[in-house]
């Protein structure tokens, strides 16, 4: 399909610079969610909170609640980081169709300064949300 009006593609040409950078963070990401949960085998892209273990019979109640703790830390960490890994591919997915860098509001090209401070993010300055 072909209409008129400006064309909903990239014109960035560094394009591959951020690419770099969602790779790079989408690793550090990964790694660090691989440290505190584990991949749901059922959902794809889908992560789950390690769970403490509490069948220890001999566990300390100490231990245990400390290990609840841990465990609701690692939950809340876990969300934002699932959160955060969602907007990465997103981000790589729009590389891949040639709309990366380019605000999903106004269709224009989204300021290099806010790709830089965010490499996912899909809105200019002035669409920003929050
Ligand atoms: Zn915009």
């Amino acid at each position: 399909m072909f209409h008129n009006g400006p064309r909903y593609t990239t014109l960035m040409k560094n394009v591959s610079e951020f690419e770099k950078l969602l790779h790079a963070e989408k690793t550090r990401i990964e790694k660090e969610l691989a440290a505190i949960a584990h991949k749901n085998p059922e959902i794809k892209g889908d992560w789950e909170p390690s769970a403490p273990d509490l069948n220890n019979p001999a566990a300390d109640p100490n231990d245990v609640a400390d290990s609840i703790e841990a465990f609701e830390e690692h939950a809340a960490v876990e969300v934002e980081l699932e959160a955060r890994l969602m907007e990465i591919d997103a981000a790589l997915a729009r590389v891949e169709v040639g709309t990366y860098g380019l605000c999903r509001v106004c269709k224009k090209e989204i300021e290099e300064a806010r790709l830089h401070a965010n490499p996912a993010a899909n809105t200019c300055i002035g669409h920003r949300e929050g």
